[in-house]
């Protein structure tokens, strides 16, 4: 190995990537360095691309952008154990303090210090990561490194899908973005009785019906209620997951919620919006916010049911060579892709 790599950097405060040579980072004792396999484009990255108010307060710069990545490992710093060169993985690209309460509890995703690779530290859309050992997650021969890239935005769902019982409930996302109908298939898999999701955009509840077997509905052609009814969901769906950051999705969904429902939020709302907060008291309606994902029980849970049955490849839409980045990112932009794969070898 040289000590040279190609690297998609935001070099410059305007919006765009630049694809540069980068030294390859330094592995630390208690790092790897991984060989970058293939990525992920996220909306975080969208966000960075066109550096927009949220990304200009975040963001320092020169970065190497990216989060969503799988490899293997070509490195170990002399302290790891438990690992091995050629170890095929992803990893949590949250990056942990130990101090806080919330760490030293093993509530380790809820780490006030948290600080996320691609956007805060140097990130994974490069030929070479370094991650601190305690992040990387292995990957089992049968998880492709397709799969193994989109892990990240899987846990999300994953985490969100599971924080309620699913087991013979009625479900309804809002958001059919790639993590709302990944979600979809995960609440499926996890034996929910219907699973209903709800977009604007016909291509993105289109490519929901590709990955399982869900209902979709069109809240700008079709009435939520009218659906409800055709699926005898009676009283009100029992668990939401909100995967839009819409305030009007949000509002369907607190309308459509069952006496005592539960919603797990993940959307992330653009700015400050009003709810109608006496309907959740007097629906008796119970709140959870989402932050990224469980470490590491999301990522155990993730591989086992992908082990057992759990099939997301069709969110799958876009494959590019990391050279055509700026068609990746313009598929994105689009609107209609699901996730888009680059790959780095
Ligand atoms: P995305 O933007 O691709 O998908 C959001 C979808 O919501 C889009 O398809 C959009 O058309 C749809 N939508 C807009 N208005 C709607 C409405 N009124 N009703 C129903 N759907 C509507 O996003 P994604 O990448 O799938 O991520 C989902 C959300 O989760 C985003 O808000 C993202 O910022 C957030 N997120 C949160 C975390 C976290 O840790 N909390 C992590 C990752 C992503
Ligand atoms: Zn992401």
């Amino acid at each position: 190995m040289n000590n040279e790599m190609k690297a998609l950097v935001k070099a410059h405060a305007r919006e765009g990537l630049w694809l540069q040579i980068e030294p390859v980072p330094d592995t630390g004792p208690d790092d790897v360095l991984i060989r970058i396999n293939k990525t992920g484009i996220c909306g975080t990255d969208i966000h960075i691309w066109n550096w927009d108010k949220w990304a200009k307060k975040t963001v320092p710069l020169p970065l190497i952008t990216g989060h969503e990545f799988a490899g293997e490992i070509v490195e170990l710093g002399r302290n790891v154990e438990g690992l091995k060169l050629g170890q095929r993985c992803s990893g949590e690209g949250h990056l942990i303090g130990k101090k806080s309460r919330q760490s030293r509890a093993g509530k380790f995703h809820l780490d006030p210090e948290t600080r996320g690779i691609g956007v805060n530290e140097q990130g994974a859309f490069a030929e070479y990561l370094r991650l601190p050992a305690f992040n990387v997650v292995a990957l089992p021969d049968e998880i492709s490194d397709d799969i193994g890239a989109i892990l990240d935005p899987l846990g999300n769902a994953v985490h969100t899908a599971l924080s309620f019982d699913l087991v013979g409930e009625d479900v309804l996302i809002t958001g059919a973005g790639p993590i709302g109908i990944m979600a979809a298939a995960v609440a499926r898999h996890a034996g929910a009785r219907n699973v209903v999701i709800t977009d604007i955009n016909q291509d993105r509840l289109d490519l929901a019906t590709k990955v399982s077997d869900i209902t979709p509905v069109n809240v700008t052609k079709d009435e939520l209620a009218d659906v409800q009814a055709r699926l005898n969901i009676t009283q009100g769906f029992d668990v939401g997951l909100e995967m839009s950051g819409n305030e009007i999705a949000l509002d369907q969904m607190i309308e459509s919620m069952v006496m005592g429902g539960r919603i797990a939020l993940l959307g992330i709302p653009p700015c400050k919006k009003p709810i109608d907060w006496s309907r959740i008291v007097f629906k008796a309606i119970t709140l959870k916010g989402i932050y990224g994902r469980e470490i590491f029980e999301t990522w155990y849970k993730m591989i086992a049911m992908l082990q057992n049955g759990l099939n997301v490849s069709n969110i799958i839409t876009h494959h590019f060579n990391f050279g055509d980045f700026k068609h990746g990112f313009e598929a994105m932009k689009a609107g209609s892709a699901g996730k888009v794969i680059l790959d780095w070898t």
